[in-house]
């Protein structure tokens, strides 16, 4: 399993984010706290974000199949990357799967940005969805096949998904820059509200008491002010 985490709110530092906290992706590439699925996370990384001199408000990626931890370039670039809106990932790969940086999420289309956590057998996804994912990876065509079906439909797609492979993990985290959503299915997540914007995340980066976690098969909605959570 992976770990991701989604930021909305006032521009931030992909560091702020990713790097310096004590429990972040950084740390989590080594020492998870909560990850029930392998031990650590070391198959690579990968930050998306929404800049306001992107063609087409489309998303930027930087991605890697390295360990975050040997990362020295983008450790000096981070701190100067801000954003309003960031979805970021470290990987574990599932067995089988590719190992190279076009496995690793946040997946795109359009203006969204897409990380799974989890695993799904690929053979109860569309072959259109396989086509179309830029990787072979089980996630990657998971998340074209999401994305092709629509936002909108998102709980639906899960419920047949989840339906078609009743062993797959399918906790999802996806951001268009208006709008954070999180499924928990199989895997947890937790969203720390602030004055500044909102985080979510597979596990808190931090010890504030603020983290509120989302209990598994639920959906949650963010904007710049609301969160909501709701059973699946
Ligand atoms: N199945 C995906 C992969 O191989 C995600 C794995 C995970 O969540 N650890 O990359």
């Amino acid at each position: 399993m992976c770990r991701h985490l989604a930021w909305l709110g006032e521009r931030r530092s992909v560091a702020s984010l990713v790097l310096d906290p004590p429990h972040g992706l950084l740390t989590q590439s080594y020492a998870p706290r909560r990850q029930s699925h392998g031990l650590m996370n070391a198959d690579g990384w990968g930050v998306g974000l929404h800049h306001p001199d992107a063609e087409d408000g489309a998303p930027v990626r930087w991605r890697s199949a390295r360990p975050l931890w040997g990362e020295a370039s983008f450790a000096s670039v981070a701190p100067v990357l801000r954003s309003r809106s960031v979805v970021a990932a470290v990987r574990s790969a599932t067995p089988g799967m590719p190992p190279d940086e076009t496995a690793a999420a946040p997946f795109t289309d359009g203006r969204w940005l897409l990380s799974h956590n989890g695993r799904v057998d690929r053979d109860v996804l569309p072959a259109s969805a396989a086509a179309a994912a830029e990787s072979r990876c089980d996630s990657a065509v998971l998340a074209a096949h999401v994305l092709a079906r629509g936002v909108d439909r998102l709980t639906d797609t899960v419920a047949e998904v989840a339906a078609a492979d009743p062993d797959a993990r399918l906790s999802l985290l996806l951001g268009d820059s208006e709008r954070v959503l999180a499924v928990t299915w199989g895997d947890p997540a937790s969203y720390l509200a602030t004055e500044d914007g909102v985080a979510v995340a597979s596990e808190p980066w931090d010890d504030d008491p603020r983290w509120v976690d989302v209990p598994d098969r639920h959906l949650l909605v963010a904007t710049r002010d609301t969160v909501t959570v709701t059973a699946l």
